[in-house]
Parts: structure tokens; sequence; C-alpha cells
């Protein structure tokens, strides 16, 4: 018996020791690791530049809170803002925690300027934003709401990819327009770029806020270093968490001068947000990440995997209904239930990730090479074979 709340339906294994795109259990058993900690060891495990970093940090520092001032902490905002939109950054432990700060940002910009009464947001079918109040109701999903309520006030849901619904949505109250540029929780689905677009023009013209949530689909996962950067629509607010610490909790809200103007001394914290090992670490991704072809190599690996997933689904179009990625982030819809498929695919030493619309997920690190991706792709045709 556990003593741990039975709030995950998990699998009765664990790991020993990580090393790359690998996982090893206590009797020496080896898995490839395509679920990267949903979206969060992108160099792999135990990384040489990661493992320096945060040892050199915790020898000379841990924590001091945000009382003071963090160099570590500066130098990643200061990072984060010259390859992004943004001006300035918050920094928090978490996505759930990134996205209040970005909920918060927006009601905060509309009060400041005025406009106290502009305090709902447009949401999106399929949407996930995380499990605190606020997030879960932004969340379009019924099992996490269930019995928890009543929800937060103030979001209103529109199918995702119809610009036209979010106009016909806008009223007097709204201050924002909150989506995914990938949804990933519920089964990979990239936005349309002629989407973002559209909804940048309805903010610009309604006096709204955009804001994304790449907590999942940011920090490299796609193939640039956000997941809108190949639309090139800016949204206003951003959070990112997942993937920023290679496996240290930090989290952010990312922002412009103009959408953050309310946002002074008081108004918003967080006890270890950006505290100097989470910094440390993040800055440490950023290295590799920002490395001359990192990012391109991204692109490289995501179009090999989704070629050598395609093949199977070929072979298997019963099991593999269909495919769906962007860069690193792909999707895979299943046939028979997708549990089945992840189950299968454990059998043959590949972890993966379940999804919503019955798709399993492979977000393998960003690293990866040809050799994995082939492991990959003949462990995934022998799962299909054994289904079909
Ligand atoms: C995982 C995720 C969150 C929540 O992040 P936590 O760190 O689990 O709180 C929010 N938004 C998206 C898009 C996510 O994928």
């Amino acid at each position: 018996m556990t003593s741990v709340m039975p709030t995950y339906g998990r699998v009765d294994i664990s790991f020993e020791v990580g090393k790359g795109s690998y996982l090893f259990t206590s009797d020496g058993d080896r898995y490839l690791d395509f679920t990267s900690g949903i979206a969060v060891t992108g160099l792999g495990h135990a990384h040489p530049h990661l493992v320096k970093t945060l040892t050199e940090q915790a020898r000379q520092l841990w924590h001091t809170s945000n009382l003071y001032v963090i160099p570590e902490q500066e130098r990643l905002a200061d990072r984060l803002c010259a390859n992004s939109f943004a001006e300035l950054v918050f920094f928090c432990n978490s996505g759930a925690e990134a996205m209040e700060g970005v909920i918060k940002t927006a009601r905060k910009y509309q009060s400041h300027v005025g406009k106290p009464d502009r305090y709902r947001i447009i949401v999106f079918s399929g949407a996930f934003h995380g499990r605190t109040l606020a997030t879960i109701s932004a969340s379009d999903s019924p099992k996490g709401q269930e019995g928890f309520g009543p929800m937060t006030e103030g979001f209103d849901r529109v199918p995702f990819g119809d610009a036209e619904a979010v106009r016909a949505a806008v009223t007097s109250e709204t201050a924002a327009i909150l989506v995914e540029p990938v949804q990933g929780e519920s089964g990979i689905f990239p936005s349309e770029n002629g989407f973002l677009r559209e909804l940048r023009k309805i903010a610009d013209s309604e006096g709204l806020l955009l804001l994304f949530d790449e907590v999942q689909c940011g920090v490299g996962r796609t193939g640039d270093l956000f997941g809108h950067t190949a639309s090139g629509v800016k949204p206003d607010v951003m959070g990112l968490a997942k993937g920023l610490g290679g496996g240290f909790p930090i989290g952010a809200v990312m922002a412009t001068n103009r959408s953050a103007a309310g946002m002074g001394p008081g108004t918003h914290g967080c006890t270890f947000g950006g505290n100097p090992i989470a910094a440390a670490c993040a800055n440490a991704v950023l290295d590799i990440l920002l490395a001359d072809g990192f990012l391109d190599q991204i692109s490289v690996s995501g179009h090999q995997l989704r070629i050598a997933v395609d093949e199977v689904a070929a072979d298997f179009p019963s099991i593999l209904v269909s495919v769906r990625s962007k860069g690193l982030m792909i999707g895979m819809k299943c046939g028979p239930s997708n549990i089945e498929l992840v189950d299968e695919l454990r059998r043959q030493k590949v972890l993966t990730v379940p999804a919503g619309d019955n798709v399993v997920r492979f977000l393998p690190p960003l690293n990866i090479e040809k050799k994995q991706i082939n492991e990959a792709q003949d462990a995934l045709a022998k799962a299909c074979k054994e289904l079909a």
C-alpha cells in the first residue's frame, strides 16, 4: 500500500538511472524514453552540461528568495527576452503557475488601462492549461473540473481553430484570448498559422491581449525556440515551463512592457520562483538550445521521425489511423485503445505518453539521433503487428 495520494493512474514500473535517451530499471532493463517526462527532459537524462551546472550551483548557493536580486535569474530573463517578443519575465515553478500568471497579467492589464470590467478570457475546446482552480476552469476537461466547483468565473469557450466563433464571443467584458499554438494534452493539434493571425487581428481591433500557452510546445519542441515562431504571430503574454529547466522545475510568464504595465511591486510573487538553482539549469538548457544549428537539427529529426511513423502507419492503417505532428511533438491516433498501444510499446521497451482523441504521443529528447529514430520505428512496427 502506498501513502501517495492516488491521483495518478500510474504504471507499476520505476527507474533507477537515466542516461541520454534511455531509462534503466534497477534490474538493468533499458527503455527508450520517448516521453521526456512529458516534454520536460528535452536534452535527455544526465546531460553533462546540465549535471555540471546543477552541481556547481548546488555547491555555491541554492536559494535566497526574491527579496534579493538573483543574477542567474536576471541573465535568464535577458536571454529569453533577447530571443522572443517579450520584454519582461516573471518566474515560477510549474506550468499551471505560469498560466495563472498569464491570466492574472491579462486581467491586471485591463484594470490598469481603466477597463476593470474586462476580465473574461476566450478559451478553446480541447484546451489544457493546468490543475489550479483558475487553470482547470480555463481547460476543457470535465473530469478535471468535476467535484472541484464552483469554477473560476470568466472563461468563454469556443471551438478550437474557429476565428469567427472567437469574433462572435467578444463582448465588452472580454480581456483576452488564450490559446496553445500546438494543443498537446488533447492529442497534438497544431494551430493553423492563419488562425493565429486572425486571433492577433481580433485582439488588436478589440483591445484584447493575445495569450499563448507554450508550456508544452515551447523551448525547442517544435523545431523553433517557440511553438508560435513559424507563424510570425506574436503574443502579448506567454507561459512556459516543462522543457525550460531540462528536468529542474521552473516556469515563466513572458510579457511585453505594455501588457505587464500593471504588474508592479507587490502585485504578484512566488517564493521559489527563478531561484539560483532553477535559473542556472534553465540557462544551461538555453546554452545548448541557442547554440548554432541545434534548433535546425530538431526540425531534421522531427521530419525523420515523422517519415518513420508514417511508414509504419501505411503498413498498419487500422492501428495508426492518422498522424499529426510539429517538430518533435508527434501524435498517432489509434484504431484500438491508445492505452493498449502505450502498453505494447512499453513491452517493446519504448516509453510513450497517451493523450486525448485516442492518441499516443512521441515526445523524444530534442537531441535524439537517427539510431533512436530507427529503434522507435522498429518497436512501433512490432507493437502494431502485435495489436493487428
Ligand atoms: C503540462 C501543461 C500545463 C501544466 O503544467 P504543470 O507543470 O503540470 O502545472 C499547462 N499547459 C499546457 C499546455 C501543458 O501541456
